[in-house]
């Protein structure tokens, strides 16, 4: 090759700001609405002959004519100016990122998943016969009785968690109870759930190790106490070593006893929230199951009981029919049933129906030794990154996620700078025991390779100036976007947006 031909640093320089340039229209916006792109007439009949009243039929539509190629490039463009599951390490502790394998995509994708939810019971045995199977392996992996399928989140599960509690305490005439306690570290969601399920919050402070105090503990429990909720290991990774001795101390005061099922990624295969007392659960199958999320979902959040309680689970949920009739045949058949006290329904029909079908296939493609492999390398990697990097990590042992301290460091300064390495960062500032926490998660998925990378974006990080920090991210679409607004005024329409020039 001559110097002619060859492409020189320069070259690529220019070919990348091209490129840039391409992802972006001159007045500074990102990528067009298709809207924006085209618009074409198209005529979609005759409105006289509608039935419909005239000003609620047209005659033509307008339609952006954009071609397939033109099409494609436009979502490819924007799925470019994001950073994805798919786009590298994702180590958002306490969310438990992790990738999710395309089979379970194939296996929502199959004709035969799409089925019409008004069905008859007798005409979707097959989908019946899967979310049987699906109440039965997260009960064992739980260690539960009982499952509904219906949440749609870990949040809306920890809600119909604790309205199950309160039905079963309100029908054995207990319904003064009404505290629900939750440490300080927990998911703020736990805090919510107790609020809008109507108790009191207690909030219980930790030990000088991280984990529930005792003595707090003892001192916080009474003939009020409804449910105590914990995670475990808890959000500092650590496993709470005293869980036989809490659940009997909430139990002997008559109490029930919550686990928030989000970190269940460090024990599958190894332990049970039910073998270590606890009577209600939710898991968090977008999560622990690896169907996708992120985004704001669709997620599934079953919940898992005990016995005592699995009378007022949502209803409907799913049995293997009774048939002693002599003409029964050997193959099981299921129906649909209400639970006799249960708290009613809490999603349309049967929950998100594909999510858990991506939760089933995956459940079934690892099997038991699967999943144990799966808790086992998800806390290795934990354990590995926290070694290759330079941020304090003040609580231990932990598990399948760590704590690290920015230290003089703003944590949302630190993850804001990640990413102009090409990694996404932590969970910041949480939990607040931590000092400008950086809540870190690798999960099982990442190599060795891809750990090393993500410890040398932490660790060139720990190096640099405020200044560096707080004029970060450069290199992202977005650079510093007004969370906050965009959560409080979300713009839902372009309309709004044309409005507002
Ligand atoms: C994610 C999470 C929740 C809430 O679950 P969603 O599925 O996001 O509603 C609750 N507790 C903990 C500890 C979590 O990490």
């Amino acid at each position: 090759m001559t110097d002619d031909t060859r492409t020189n640093v320069d070259d690529v320089e220019e070919q990348r700001v091209r490129y840039d340039q391409a992802r972006y229209v001159e007045d500074g916006q990102y990528e067009p609405l298709l809207s924006e792109k085209d618009q074409t007439t198209v005529e979609i009949g005759d409105s006289d002959e509608s039935p419909l009243p005239d000003d609620l039929t047209r005659d033509s539509l307008e339609l952006p004519g954009l071609s397939e190629p033109e099409l494609a490039r436009h979502y490819t463009r924007l799925s470019q100016m994001i950073y994805g599951i798919d786009s590298g390490p994702y180590p958002l502790g306490s969310c438990t990122m992790k990738y999710n394998p395309k089979f379970t995509e194939d296996v929502a994708a199959l004709p035969k998943a799409a089925v019409h939810p008004d069905r008859s019971e007798t005409s979707v045995q097959g989908s019946l016969d899967l979310m049987y199977r699906l109440q039965d392996y997260l009960g064992r992996i739980g260690g539960m009785d009982a499952v509904t399928l219906q949440p749609p989140a870990g949040a809306a599960g920890e809600f119909v968690g604790i309205r199950v509690a309160a039905a079963y305490h309100e029908h054995n005439g207990e319904d003064h109870r009404d505290e629900v306690i939750v440490p300080e570290s927990a998911h703020g969601t736990n805090f919510a759930t107790a609020a809008l399920g109507g108790y009191d919050v207690v909030s219980l402070p930790s030990d000088e190790g991280g984990r529930v105090d005792l003595e707090a503990l003892e001192a916080a429990l009474s003939e009020n106490t409804a449910a105590l909720m914990l995670t475990n290991p808890n959000t500092l990774g650590l496993f709470e070593r005293d869980i036989s001795e809490i659940a009997e101390m909430v139990h002997d005061v008559g109490g029930l006893l919550y686990y928030d099922g989000a970190n269940l990624n460090a024990l599958l295969g190894r332990a049970r929230p039910g073998d270590m007392g606890f009577d209600v659960m939710h898991y968090n199958v977008h999560k622990t199951f690896a169907t996708p999320h992120g985004g704001g979902g669709p997620g599934a959040g079953p919940v898992g009981v005990v016995d005592e309680l699995a009378p007022f689970l949502p209803a409907p949920r799913v049995r293997e029919t009774e048939d002693d009739s002599e003409t029964a045949s050997s193959e099981p058949t299921y129906e649909l049933f209400d639970p006799d006290h249960t708290i009613g329904k809490v999603h349309g029909y049967q929950g998100n129906w594909l999510v858990l079908v991506k939760a089933f296939a995956y459940i079934a493609r690892l099997g038991d030794e699967g999943l144990l492999d799966a808790s086992a390398k998800a806390v290795l990697n934990a354990n590995y990154l926290a070694s290759q990097i330079s941020y304090d990590v003040p609580y231990e042992p932990f598990y399948h996620e760590f704590v690290a301290s920015a230290g003089d460091q703003d944590a949302a300064d630190v993850a804001k700078r990640m990413l102009d390495y090409g990694v996404h960062p932590p969970t910041t500032k949480w939990p607040e025991i931590v000092p400008e926490a950086l809540m870190t998660e690798p999960t099982e998925v990442e190599s060795k390779k891809t750990l090393d990378r993500l410890a040398a974006a932490f660790d060139a990080v720990a190096e640099e100036d405020d200044e560096t920090l707080e004029a970060a991210p450069e290199r992202t679409t977005a650079r510093r976007i007004d969370q906050t607004s965009a959560a409080r005024s979300p713009r839902l329409s372009w309309h709004e947006l044309a409005d507002d020039e």
